[in-house]
């Protein structure tokens, strides 16, 4: 009998997600396209939104790198698809504090994202882990949609 622990859960997570990601391509036409990188890992990500009024209406993204940024650019996608912008804030605000290790991160909450945490342990990853979430809170700033409290 075959028991996967929570560790090789999270692994399949990610697997699956970089094999097989949502929403990969343009988002065209869209209110803002902002590339960045890590260039520690070599990961490229290009995060396209579009809004209707204070929803994110379409979210896409490309781009080429390690599991864990491509995987995590894919679970975002998916999760903020549709949803409010400021619940989308909230929602990357809660991944960094889980990747920062100050929060153990609610499954409720976070669905698929909580598999993120397994790279807690491994310094180097967490910057692969929080490229998608910068560039997108970076994005909102960019279009003026992110209130600073
Ligand atoms: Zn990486």
């Amino acid at each position: 009998m075959v028991r996967l622990s929570l560790e090789e859960l999270y692994k399949e997570v990610i697997l699956d997600h970089y094999r097989a990601p949502r929403n990969k391509g343009r988002v065209d036409p869209h209110d803002v396209a902002l590339e960045r990188n890590n260039p520690l890992c070599g990961d490229e990500l290009e995060l396209f939104l579009r809004y209707d009024g204070d929803t994110l209406e379409a979210v896409g993204f490309e781009g080429k790198g390690c599991s864990i940024s491509q995987a995590s650019a894919s679970m975002m996608t998916e999760k903020i698809q549709s949803l409010p912008i400021k619940d989308a804030i909230t929602l990357a605000e809660s991944i960094k504090r889980m990747m920062a290790g100050e929060e153990e991160g609610d499954p409720n909450e976070l669905g698929d994202l909580v598999s993120l945490k397994g790279v807690v342990k491994y310094p180097v990853r967490i910057k692969c882990a929080l490229l998608s979430w910068n560039t997108l809170l970076e994005a909102l700033e960019e279009s003026g949609k992110l209130e600073r409290s």
